[in-house]
């Protein structure tokens, strides 16, 4: 399809994370969780190598961008990020104009009709 460019919106691609990586992200805190300035057990605690600035909301996918974070504390996190990341999203459609049925739906909120609960059907 020559009018169509395959590219990624809105989200980035993840580097593979290597035990190494993995040693570097943790060194770079020394083993301080990012996201509640507590140590971290490492090898109790169960921990991820999070992204600070959330990729879905344009973190790079670099050691920058990444600290280790008790598994509890980043899920916790990510929920936050989800609900951003959406939001964003939807105002962004709303921005450039994609949203909104071309029809509204019959005596829906946007319908020049409505019907009344007794079935009648009058003008908004
Ligand atoms: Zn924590």
């Amino acid at each position: 399809m020559p009018f169509v460019e395959i590219e990624d919106v809105g989200t980035k691609a993840r580097r593979k994370l290597t035990p190494h990586r993995r040693l570097q992200v943790w060194e770079k805190t020394g083993g301080i969780c990012v996201l509640c300035s507590r140590k971290i057990e490492g090898g109790r605690e169960r921990w991820i190598a999070e992204h600070i600035r959330a990729l879905e909301l344009g973190g790079a996918d670099n050691l920058d961008n990444m600290g280790p974070a008790h598994e509890a504390c980043a899920f916790v996190k990510t929920q936050d990020d989800h609900r951003r990341a959406a939001k964003a999203k939807r105002e962004k459609i709303q921005y450039i104009g994609a949203d909104g049925a071309k029809r509204p739906l019959p005596f829906g909120r946007h319908s020049p009709w409505k019907r009344k609960v007794s079935g009648q059907i009058v003008p908004r």
